[in-house]
């Protein structure tokens, strides 16, 4: 089958690979109908060092069960799955209590932007659609996989809910969709920091009810002379870059929640007494546990109430996919699918 191969900054490939069957009784394998590059690709095309065995890539991905290990019971050929971008049993004492990415038997998926994705632990992994596959659903489908379970992750961990006042750092997929989950939690004031116009355009389509352009110390007095020099209640980081760190706990209001989703691109952060400590500040936020709020979110999109899809502008066949991580790292596209 063919395959998209990072094998460093700006290096990706697309390439034949062995064809995947299913290894352990409770594996599937999957027909790739669609999947997409995500924001935590472009931290690797960015950064990742020559490797002469490439890195399979993508982690996102909605398609069509095609085989399946003696013990997937729950799942059978043709079905029309989507995949959340880490792997779990779904039964062990940690992903019943909703932490799917930290399951002993789990894992991040790679490989998906490719024909076919070999799937470990299928039942516990894999979400059935009521759709058929040339759904107009299907883009916003492909968000449950990791960007809207990721906006919505911020905005539950952070505890918005109405009466309260939020900041999103960010206008990647990701903060968009944290615009959208917060305005569906009802916060009450959304101040999405951005500078792009196109996207936060489509953030303000989404439920921002401000937009601040500035960055930096800036853009964090922007910030607070909106909100009467306190700050907002919560703040849904969405980069994963020092500077939107700081950024966040730059706006958050006393006693308030920051919720970190970007994937941090750092180990060491300040959080002394003049960042998080004297303010009371809640630190939260980490990978989201996509398989416990699937079915949560999945009515709202099948109805039409919310169109997350939204924030894929661009579409190419798997082997232009390279052209799809030129585009978004040069911010051409805001996200891009690929289809095979
Ligand atoms: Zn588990």
């Amino acid at each position: 089958m063919r395959a998209a191969v990072m094998y460093g900054a700006g290096d990706v490939r697309v390439e034949t690979v062995a064809d995947p069957k299913p290894r352990e009784s409770t594996d599937a394998v999957v027909r790739v109908v669609s999947s997409c590059v995500c924001g935590s690709d472009l931290h690797l095309y960015r950064s990742m060092p020559a490797v002469p065995e490439g890195l399979p890539m993508g982690h996102e991905f909605i398609g069509v069960v095609e085989d399946t290990g003696w013990d997937v019971t729950g799942l059978k050929s043709g079905d029309l799955v989507v995949a959340p971008f880490s792997y779990a049993d779904n039964t062990c004492a940690l992903c019943r209590e909703g932490l799917h990415t930290s399951c002993p038997e789990g894992g991040i998926f790679s490989g998906a932007q490719a024909e076919a994705v070999l799937v470990p632990h299928a039942e516990g992994t894999l979400v059935r659609l009521p759709v058929e596959e040339d759904s107009a659903l299907l883009p916003s489908l492909l968000t449950l996989a990791d960007v809207y379970t990721t906006g919505h992750h911020a905005a539950v961990t952070a505890g918005v809910r109405p009466g309260k006042t939020t900041t999103v750092v960010g206008d990647g997929a990701v903060g968009l969709l944290a615009v959208l989950s917060a305005r569906r939690l009802g916060a009450e004031r959304i101040i999405l920091m951005g500078r792009h116009t196109d996207r936060t355009d489509l953030g303000r389509r989404f439920g921002a009810t401000d937009v601040v352009a500035e960055r930096g110390p800036e853009g964090i007095e922007r910030v607070r002379e909106l909100t009467g020099g306190e700050g907002t209640h919560t703040v849904l980081e969405a980069v994963g870059h020092l500077d939107a760190y700081e950024t966040a706990v730059g706006v958050v209001r006393a006693g308030g929640v920051v919720s970190r989703v970007g994937v941090p691109q750092y180990e060491q952060a300040p959080i002394g007494f003049s960042t998080v400590f004297g303010g009371n500040i809640t630190l939260t936020g980490g990978p989201t546990p996509v398989r416990s709020y699937i079915q949560e979110l999945l009515p709202d999109v099948l109805e039409g109430r919310v169109e997350p899809g939204l924030v894929f502008d661009r579409s190419v066949d798997l082997e232009r996919t390279p052209e799809g991580y030129r585009a978004m790292h040069a911010r051409e596209a805001l996200k891009v699918l690929v289809r095979p």
